[in-house]
Parts: C-alpha cells; sequence; structure tokens
C-alpha cells in the first residue's frame, strides 16, 4: 500500500490537514500516524483562544501589524498576510462543522482582548477553546472513511532518497512491530518541544520529535532560538493559567501587592493610565519583567522557587464561573486555592516555540513532498515571539494549506520509490532493534540524562542569555548526546515499551537542544524572546534574518541566516495598545 499523504501527527494541525486532503480529492489515500490517540495531542489543552479578525472596526492589517511588531519584525510579512486573511475564514468553518464558540447575549459570537493584540479578535469556547476545536476536527474527521489512522505508533525515521520524501518508518507501540509506511508525500504535524525544559506547560508528548526527524534528514531548523516563556505558570507544575485570565482583568503584582509592569517598558507607550492593558503586555516582555523583580527582591519565595502572583479576586465569583471555570477547577484542584478569594502564586515557564521546521507559506520544506505545519513548522508568522492566540489558527490555515498542496502534489508525483523504502526500512528496523536490545551500556539511566539536558537549557537558554553560558552549553549537550547513546535500557519488552519511546524521544530533544544554543550563540542581539545580556540591542544591520541551522557533516549544527520576507510594514519600534 502505498499512502498519497500521510500525516505524521493528530493534533489541530495534522487532522486540519487531513481533512483538506479529503476535501481536494476523495480518491486520495490518506494516513494520519500519531503516538497518542489524537483527542490526546497537546491542542486538547489549549484553553484562551484563537485569534480572527470579526469585529466591527477591526481589520486584516491591523492583526497583522500586531503579529509582526509583536514578533519584532521576523515574521515573513507574506505569510502573515495569508495568516490573518485565512483565519476568520477557518474560524467559521470550524463553527460550521460544530464548535461551540462563546456568544454575546445578542447570538454573536464573543471575542476577547489578549497580550499584544490591540483589538478584541479572540474567539473562545470559554477556557477550553483547545478541547472544543480539536473534538470538533476529530470529529469531522471520523467522516471520512477514507482517512486511516495508525494511533499510538511512532514515527522514527523519514525515508528520503535523491532529495525526495518516500514515506516514514513507524513503531507500532503496543506491539512493538517496526514498519516502513510508503507515502507519495508526508506532512509533519508532531507539535512543539517545550519538554527540553525542566518547567514547561508542555505535554509529556511534546519533545520534537518531527524537527528531529526533518533536521536528521537535511531540512533546515529555522528561528530555534526563540522559545516563548508564558508568564503566568503554576510553580512546581508548570500548568498553565491561560492569559484569558489577565485577559477578563487580572492584574500582576509582587509580594508587596504592588502592579509591579508598570515600572518596565512594556511597549505600551501609556502604561499607567491604561492600568488594564499593561497585564496584557507581549509574553517575553512580561517574563523579561519577572526577572527583573526577582533581582530586586520583589518577589515571594516558595519552595519551587520565586513567585509574583495573579489577583483576580477583584473580579468576583459569578464572572470568573461564567468566563474563565477551568482555571478555578486547575487552582483548587493543583494548587489547593481558590482564585475568588485567593491570590494564585505564579512564574514564568516555557510554553512555545517560536522555531521550527523551515517551510514556505504552503508548509513545503526543501525535500521534495515533505510538508511541515502547526507548532513544529516554521513559516514563520511568529517571529521572535507569538502573540497568544495565534497558534490555534496557524495550525487551522496552515494545516489547511499544508493538505491542499500535499493533495495537488501526490497526484503528480511519483510513486514511491520501492527499493528506498524497502532498504531504509529494513535498516531502520535493524537499529531499533538494537537499541531496545541494549543491556550493557554504562549505569546511567534515560531520566538522569534527560533531566541534565532540561537543566543545562534552563541555564543558557533561558530567558537571559550570554555567549560563556551558551558555549559551556554547547558542549555539555554534545557530552549528553554521547551518554544517551550509551545509556542502558531496563526494559527490552516489545508490548508498551516506554522506556524505550523515551529514549528515542530524547534524542530528538538533544537534537533540538543543540540548535536552540546554536542558533542562540550566533545570533548577537536581543529580539522578542530572545535576550542576550552581552547584546542587548536588536540589531536589523546584522540580524534582519531568519537562522537556519543544517545538521553538518560532523553531525553537529551549522547556522546560516535567510534575510526576512518584508511586504508591507518596515521595522520600527514595538508598540502596543495604541
Ligand atoms: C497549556 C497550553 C495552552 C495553550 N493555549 C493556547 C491558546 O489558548 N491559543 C493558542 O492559539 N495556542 C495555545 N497554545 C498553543 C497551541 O495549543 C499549540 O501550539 C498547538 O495546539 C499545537 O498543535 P499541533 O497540531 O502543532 O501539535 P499537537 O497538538 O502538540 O499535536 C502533535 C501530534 O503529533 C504527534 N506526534 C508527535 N511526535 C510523533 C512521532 N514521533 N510519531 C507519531 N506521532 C507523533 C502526537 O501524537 C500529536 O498527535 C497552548 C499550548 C499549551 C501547552
Amino acid at each position: 500500500m502505498i499512502f498519497d499523504v500521510l500525516i505524521v501527527g493528530g493534533g489541530g494541525a495534522g487532522l486540519r490537514a487531513a481533512i483538506a486532503v479529503v476535501e481536494a480529492d476523495p480518491g486520495l489515500k490518506v494516513a494520519i500516524v500519531s503516538k497518542v490517540y489524537p483527542m490526546r495531542s497537546h491542542t486538547v489543552s489549549a484553553e484562551g483562544g484563537a485569534a480572527g479578525v470579526i469585529g466591527e472596526g477591526d481589520t486584516l492589517d491591523e492583526h497583522a501589524y500586531d503579529t509582526i511588531s509583536g514578533g519584532d519584525w521576523l515574521c515573513d510579512q507574506d505569510a502573515v498576510e495569508a495568516f490573518v486573511a485565512e483565519a476568520p475564514r477557518e474560524l467559521i468553518r470550524l463553527e460550521h462543522w460544530g464548535c461551540p464558540w462563546s456568544r454575546e447575549p445578542d447570538g454573536r459570537v464573543a471575542v476577547r482582548p489578549f497580550g499584544g493584540m490591540k483589538r478584541m479578535r479572540t474567539w473562545f469556547a470559554a477556557d477550553k477553546t483547545g478541547f472544543h476545536l480539536l473534538h470538533t476536527l476529530f470529529q469531522t474527521s471520523l467522516r471520512h472513511q477514507e482517512i486511516q489512522r495508525y494511533d499510538e505508533w511512532y514515527a522514527t525515521r523519514l525515508i528520503v532518497d535523491d532529495g525526495r520524501v518516500h514515506g516514514v518508518v513507524a513503531m507500532d507501540i503496543r506491539t512493538g512491530a517496526i514498519e516502513a509506511l510508503a507515502a507519495r508525500t508526508v506532512i509533519l504535524a508532531t507539535g512543539g518541544c517545550g519538554r527540553a525544559f525542566p518547567f514547561t506547560t508542555n505535554a509529556a508528548i511534546k519533545t520534537g520529535d518531527g524537527m528531529s526527524l526533518a533536521y536528521r534528514a537535511g531540512v533546515p531548523l529555522k528561528d530555534m532560538e526563540f522559545v516563548q516563556y508564558h508568564p503566568t505558570g503554576l510553580p512546581f507544575t508548570g500548568i498553565l493559567i491561560t492569559e484569558a485570565a489577565r485577559a477578563e482583568g487580572g492584574w500582576l503584582i509582587n509580594k508587596d501587592g504592588y502592579r509591579y509592569l508598570q515600572d518596565y517598558d512594556l511597549g505600551v507607550p501609556t502604561p499607567t493610565p491604561k492600568l488594564r492593558s499593561m497585564e496584557l503586555g507581549p509574553r517575553d516582555r512580561l517574563s523579561q519583567a519577572y526577572v527583573r523583580e526577582v533581582e530586586r527582591g520583589r518577589t515571594a519565595e516558595t519552595p519551587y522557587g520565586q513567585v509574583v502572583y495573579l489577583d483576580l479576586r477583584h473580579l468576583g465569583e459569578a464572572r470568573i464561573e461564567a468566563r474563565i471555570p477551568f482555571v478555578r477547577e486547575l487552582c483548587r484542584s493543583y494548587q489547593n486555592l481558590d482564585p475568588v478569594t485567593d491570590l494564585i502564586p505564579v512564574r514564568p515557564v516555557v510554553h512555545y516555540m517560536m522555531g521550527g521546521v523551515h517551510t514556505d507559506i504552503d508548509g513545503a520544506t526543501p525535500i521534495r513532498g515533505l510538508y511541515a505545519a502547526g507548532e513544529t513548522a516554521c513559516v514563520s508568522i511568529n517571529g521572535a515571539n507569538r502573540l497568544g492566540s495565534n497558534s490555534l489558527p496557524e495550525c487551522l490555515v496552515f494545516g489547511a494549506r499544508a493538505g491542499a498542496a500535499a493533495a495537488r502534489e501526490a497526484r503528480e508525483a511519483p510513486a514511491a520509490g520501492e527499493r528506498a523504502v524497502r532498504a531504509q526500512g529494513a535498516d531502520e528496523r535493524r537499529r531499533l532493534e538494537h537499541e531496545r536490545d541494549r543491556r550493557d551500556g554504562g549505569a546511567e539511566r534515560i531520566a538522569d540524562i534527560r533531566e541534565q539536558m532540561q537543566e543545562t537549557l534552563e541555564e543558557a537558554a533561558g530567558i537571559y542569555r550570554t555567549r560563556d553560558a551558551l558555549d559551556k552549553a554547547a558542549n555539555r549537550i554534545a557530552e549528553l548526546r554521547e551518554r544517551a547513546a550509551a545509556a542502558r535500557l531496563d526494559d527490552h519488552s516489545t508490548a508498551f515499551n516506554t522506556e524505550m519511546v523515551a529514549a528515542l524521544e530524547l534524542s530528538s530533544m538533544l537534537d533540538v537542544a543543540e540548535t536552540i544554543v546554536a542558533c542562540a550563540l550566533n545570533r548577537e542581539e536581543s529580539r522578542g524572546a530572545h535576550q542576550r545580556s552581552d547584546f542587548p540591542a536588536r540589531d536589523d544591520g546584522r540580524f534582519l534574518a531568519h537562522s537556519l541551522a543544517y545538521r553538518g557533516a560532523d553531525g553537529g549544527p551549522r547556522v546560516e541566516l535567510l534575510p526576512v520576507t518584508i511586504t508591507r510594514w518596515p521595522p520600527g519600534e514595538r508598540v502596543y495598545g495604541r
């Protein structure tokens, strides 16, 4: 069997892509390979909402401008223009497929403000937007019998020959069977890589597998130095308290009860009279302000690090229950407090990867037949800092575009190269069986190496970075990679061998980690989420450009620069809330 389009990933981007393929041509053979059941993809946990211009007075240009200035001018503006134009259409399509968007009393779709967005344009389904969005896509995909699913299959390698993709090799986690799946085109929709850091909002499955698959096959990873810290995670668990809590009017205060953001430049021109918009500054600036508060001794000490507080008490129980009930539920279950009466301790937490697999505006990568969409891809619309609520519509818009483009290509592409599929499948089977059997490695365990990698990244590639720390991290990651290859596996069984999966995921994260560090070292400026203490200013002369990290001949990364596409908005200062 040769699939026309094989999609790796069953989250928002993967499911949307699959539907786009069958809509384009129901005769095409489509498969989704997903390491978890699709409804367990991370998309399910999105809370706040999805941006798309709808309200009176709002314009596509304003959404584009907010996105571009929020991204500190590193976004490709042609991609942003396509994105803002198609986002509302996608959100309405979802409505027709059954997504229960929250409503105003008069029946219109309700929108809320979101960080860095000048207008209210964030659609939401209470604070369970991702759940409803993913459910809607999953239901819709079930209507199309022609979409074949490989649930709980783990893709380990892309089959590439002569510059064209011919399928993937994947392992059935349930049985341990390893199979080569032939395909004319492949779409990577594998999500982000927050798990490479110790403290993250991301689900355990977000380990950068798709980025690593592409990188090993020769596709560059783009803008990997841009890692988003969300300013409000619960200490210890890292569970996200959605930006919707601040959009509904929540305040950030320090240990003295003072709304400290008024002391910082958030790009909001007149913060004091506009107290409400202060908490809705962009995520990078808010996370940086937290670090400064720690330095000034104005944060509170807890067993899980320094915290500031999110104050929702003035909103009242009725509003909290109506608009952000899940926030209350999370606080009660995981922090044993009630936001109606108590302050919520919070600190910045790794949330999102702006960087990813280098693609064009249709999701195409430099390898023929290979596409990427969603968080694993870098199109790029997020530049140096993603605005909240732009990611879900990104999955829809670029999932659909990649699906349509792959469907077009599949109709013309040659049949998958049988020889390459057989040979590379056999090769990968040998490698994985050997991996599963390795018993006599050193005493080290996968989990210990993973922890050291996470700490290395947090120290060197956290909210602030320096050359010294990054240099050390690069050496350390190379050393961890060698140790990971020699580590011991205790589980040699074939059925549900989760230790083996953890080993594969660790090797993906190490690939991603080395590109983050290499790109951060190369970018000698500060822009968006990438802040170099030794180069504090933005340097458009040298770095109005994307970083492209290629896997070099020696196995280590090699970084090149690619100019940003500017259409109508020349680089300026970042200004919000006008
Ligand atoms: C807590 C939280 C809240 C968020 N809230 C919002 C919000 O309100 N608004 C917003 O716009 N964005 C939000 N985001 C960001 C947004 O949800 C994600 O960026 C987006 O959902 C990613 O979707 P995706 O389809 O790219 O990947 P995911 O939903 O992460 O799905 C990845 C898929 O790839 C599969 N996969 C991965 N590796 C492999 C492999 N090796 N083999 C086989 N399958 C594999 C997985 O099984 C999964 O199906 C939030 C993120 C988090 C973590």
